[in-house]
């Protein structure tokens, strides 16, 4: 069922006879708003939270009051030796569903329709996507790996699965922590734990600073550009000019995903070289993206806009130099300019 949330859940009530919404704790504008509408017109909503790899009630400071400086944030988590939360027990048994003919309702079987075929939706597909990596030992280069463009061994490609929820980075990073004691910690695994606290990072920041994220300043003081239409139009269909950026925005369209060097660079390029507003920059990720994520959306565009917590303010890339470092003899514009 697809529409505005008050209408779909109030036909859902009327079909399966109920009102009581269980659903993940999103601790973002949009979605704060619709659990308070839903409960402002009679359902009883009962949200968890349950996305991020350690719980906030063990980091040593009060969400409210966590360190701006991500590195200042990550050096206190590590002084606790936090590296995960310890997921609940499994319910020893489930209520039968009722029987009720929902004609209507299809089933979601979970894969993407318009993202790249490795990726199948699912628990179990995650399981055997996150198996695998452990078991060829890919952690071991990850480090030396995260940058580069094309495949999918360079990082570990387990964003669509965490944005969906079919596994937590909770039970990732324990499975890390077994890995590093049958095989030794090295600095791949270290740095695959590090980006999944900067995943934690932004969650957390969310209860801190709550709508002002969401703001064109951000927590600058100076709004983003202006929105151009036109402009916009050439960056987000590859049409810019530019080859490695147009390169980019082809591979996002096509298979809804793109290594985090090129979200880096495409998105610097948006704003400080075509000086695009971030957040149409942000939203069309929003729309794109197969991992989408709220927290890490926003989190990493505010980042680069210079609108977040980052006190170098701002993280301009310089393309001709990321084109030399990163796809010198043209591999990944071919692949995907042609
Ligand atoms: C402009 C921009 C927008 C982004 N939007 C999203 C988004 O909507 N959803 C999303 O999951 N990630 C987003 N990222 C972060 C990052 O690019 C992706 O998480 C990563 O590329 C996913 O591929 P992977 O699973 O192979 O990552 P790996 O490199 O294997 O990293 C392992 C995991 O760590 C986490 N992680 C890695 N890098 C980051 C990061 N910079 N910030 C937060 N978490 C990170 C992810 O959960 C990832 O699955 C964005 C980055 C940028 C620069």
């Amino acid at each position: 069922m697809t529409g505005d949330v008050l209408h779909v859940f109030e036909k859902l009530k009327i079909q399966i006879q109920a009102d009581l919404i269980y659903c993940e704790q999103i601790q973002a504008p949009e979605e704060l708003e619709q659990v308070a509408l839903l409960s402002s017109t009679g359902f009883k909503m009962n949200t968890l939270w349950q996305s991020s790899m350690l719980d906030g009630l063990d980091l040593p400071f009060p969400l409210q009051e966590m360190p701006d400086i991500f590195t200042q944030f990550r050096q206190k988590v590590e002084k606790q030796k936090l590296r995960f939360a310890f997921p609940i027990d499994a319910p020893k048994s489930i209520p039968s569903l009722p029987v009720i003919e929902i004609s209507s309702i299809k089933a979601f079987d979970g894969n993407t329709s318009s993202g790249s075929g490795n990726f199948r939706g699912g628990e179990q597909s995650a399981h055997v996507h996150i198996q695998q990596y452990f078991e060829r030992r890919l952690p071991d280069a990850y480090k030396q790996t995260r940058n580069e463009l094309i495949g999918m061994d360079y990082s570990s490609k387990f964003s669509p699965w965490l944005a969906q929820g079919s596994c937590s980075a909770g039970s990732i990073a324990r499975q890390l922590v077994d890995y590093e004691s049958c095989y030794g910690a090295n600095d791949g695994t270290y740095w695959l734990w590090f980006e999944l606290l900067w995943r934690d990072y932004f969650r957390f920041l969310h209860f801190k600073y709550g709508k002002k994220l969401y703001y064109s300043k951000g927590l600058s003081n100076s709004p983003g550009n202006q929105f151009d239409s036109e402009k916009f139009y050439k960056w987000s269909s590859g049409n810019t000019g530019e080859s490695l950026i147009d390169a980019g925005m082809r591979e996002l369209k096509k298979t809804g995903y793109l290594s985090n060097r090129m979200r880096q660079i495409v998105a610097s390029y948006w704003i400080y070289d075509m000086k695009g507003d971030w957040q149409a920059g942000c939203a069309w990720f929003e729309y794109q993206l197969i991992d989408y994520d709220v927290y890490s959306n926003q989190g990493n565009w505010l980042y680069i806009a210079g609108k977040g917590t980052d006190p170098r303010g701002g993280r301009p890339f310089n393309v001709a130099k990321q084109t030399q470092d990163h796809d010198p003899d043209g591999i990944y514009r071919q692949m995907w300019l042609t």
